[in-house]
């Protein structure tokens, strides 16, 4: 049995006529940009969200960079986020002009912590950016507490949690702003790139839309230094016919996660202790798993032994953000983030789509086991 680690050609063929019929409807019209369909996703995605707005941008990388901007975070300010995340996390806040300024995460949740955050704070740190990692809310009661104290903006980055609750609210309305992603392998994908930035603040909604289309404010009336990073009507159109099947996707996600949880408790080493330990899920949320990880010794070569059996796996991330040569200048030194050092060598990212049966699950579960005690 070959077992991919996401599948995104299941999807694409059941809904390539309504594809097909977004894409005659606007070459029909000729209308690429900024349109009625771009226009009706972002009404649709605000919803999804419970916030008032959405602005379509052209990816992850760019929400982050324009939510950064429209937060007036720029040269001489200091942004917080945790050391093990995408890249893109940080690398938007260098392009705001500003500096990303890492924290550790906690052991369980591999989220940022709270404490952490906390402890970095200096008179120039501007925002903190609590990342919903593989799909689950950061504690953002104390992320918000620490905020407040400090006068801090809160932007989420949720390009790896579209419809993850925390204590009953989604992501996209627990920050001042959030960032998602809408690359083909999130939760919600694009047929290409595409990103949104979400917020209950109306001023810093347009000064977003206005970001993202050269400054301009009105016709031919530029009032800042903008970008061209818009979300076309073509990606619009398609992400909308794939929002209304976010959520029933999102719950596979989840019965996939819970089989996983109950397989994976059954397999005990030698001592009796769990040979693979997921990574804990709060009570308090309920996480959308863009991707399911588990703690697993001797990582790298379990990941062979799966590979031959022709399970695909990831791991996310193998390595933190200042262990890159990209972040070198921020003088960061190995030891510098324990927990998230230490997790980069055990975790182990396992198949997980919302198309994927129990028997494939039973099969990686059992393959693991194989790998882990042989
Ligand atoms: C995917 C991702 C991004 C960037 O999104 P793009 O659309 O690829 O630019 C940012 N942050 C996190 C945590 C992500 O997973």
């Amino acid at each position: 049995m070959d077992v991919p680690f996401v599948d995104l050609k299941t999807q694409g063929r059941g809904l390539l006529l309504e594809y097909q019929a977004a894409l005659a409807s606007i070459v029909g019209q000729a209308a690429y940009v900024i349109g009625t369909e771009l226009r009706d996703f972002e009404a649709a995605f605000a919803e999804f969200c419970a916030t008032p707005h959405a602005v379509g941008v052209s990816s992850g990388t760019d929400a982050l960079l324009l939510a950064y901007r429209a937060s007036a975070v720029g040269p001489g300010d200091e942004v917080i986020l945790p050391a093990n995340t995408f890249m893109a996390t940080a690398e938007a806040v260098t392009h705001a002009g500003a500096t990303p300024v890492l924290v550790d995460v906690l052991p369980d949740t591999a989220n940022i912590d709270p404490a952490a955050v906390d402890a970095a704070i200096t008179a120039r740190t501007k925002a903190v950016v609590p990342v919903h990692l593989f799909g689950q809310p950061a504690d953002m009661d104390a992320i918000h507490r620490v905020a407040k104290q400090h006068g801090l903006v809160v932007i989420e980055d949720a390009c790896q949690a579209h419809g993850a609750t925390y204590k009953g609210h989604p992501t996209g309305s627990l920050g001042d702003l959030a960032a998602f992603s809408f690359y083909p392998g999130k939760n919600l994908g694009a047929l290409g790139d595409g990103g949104a930035v979400t917020t209950s603040h109306g001023d810093l909604a347009e000064t977003i839309r206005v970001l993202r289309n050269h400054g301009e404010k009105t016709k031919s009336n530029h009032t800042v230094v903008g970008y061209c990073c818009r979300l076309d009507n073509l990606q619009a159109a398609f992400l909308s016919i794939k929002l209304g099947h976010l959520p029933e996707w999102n719950k596979a996600r989840r019965v996939a996660a819970g089989q996983y949880d109950r397989l994976l408790a059954q397999v005990v080493g030698p001592e009796g202790a769990p040979v693979a330990t997921p990574i804990a899920s709060r009570p308090d949320v309920e996480a959308v798993y863009h991707l399911y990880v588990v703690k697993v010794a001797h990582r790298d070569a379990v990941r062979a032994k799966l590979d031959q059996a022709g399970i695909g796996t990831g791991v996310h991330y193998p390595v933190p953000i200042h262990l890159h040569p990209a972040y070198a200048h921020l003088g960061y030194k190995p030891g510098a983030f324990p927990v998230a050092e230490g997790l980069c060598g055990k975790i182990l990212s396992l198949p997980m789509f919302p198309e994927i049966t129990h028997e494939q699950i039973a099969y990686v579960v059992e393959r693991l086991a194989g790998a882990v005690t042989a």
